[in-house]
């Protein structure tokens, strides 16, 4: 098993200091990659991640859910493929400060299958960037 990040991460990296395994990488480019990613050969499945998480956006893979509705004024964040109606934003959500490039706010009731979000952490190790990202996330803050 392994815990995996679903399009409701919002990049603020609460969760990635509490892995003992260090195995949470924020997705870069963050264009491909909107979201933070665990690495499912690593996660040794303790977890510690989902209580930091400020927008529950974290679940074990089996309990992800096949009919998530949304709850008024939550946030999602994916590829402009995904989700073409959204846009960037740059503020404060629940007093944290976040900044994403193709986010959308919801008006609540929308209802998503967010095991589409499973496959994407593991290709993010496959066939992405992987721990690279991390790199990647250095070299642009700098
Ligand atoms: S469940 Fe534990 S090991 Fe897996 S990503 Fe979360 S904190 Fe890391
Ligand atoms: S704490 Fe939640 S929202 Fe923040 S980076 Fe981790 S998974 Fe994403």
């Amino acid at each position: 098993m392994t815990y995996i990040v679903t399009r409701l991460c919002l990049r603020d990296t609460a969760c990635i200091d509490v892995c003992p395994v260090e195995c949470m990488v924020l997705g870069e480019p963050e264009e491909e990659w909107p979201w933070l990613y665990i690495d499912p050969d690593t996660c040794i499945d303790c977890g510690a991640c989902v209580p930091e998480c400020p927008y529950e956006a974290i679940f074990p893979e089996e309990e992800v859910p096949l009919e998530f509705e949304a709850q008024p004024g939550i946030w999602i964040n994916d590829t402009k493929e995904l989700l073409p109606d959204g846009q960037s934003f740059e503020g404060e959500l629940d007093g944290l400060p976040v900044k994403l490039k193709n986010a959308k706010q919801l008006e609540g009731g929308e209802q998503f299958d967010l095991t589409e979000d499973i496959m994407p952490n593991y290709d993010f190790y496959v066939l992405g960037p992987g721990y690279d990202a991390i790199e990647m996330g250095e070299a642009e803050t700098t």
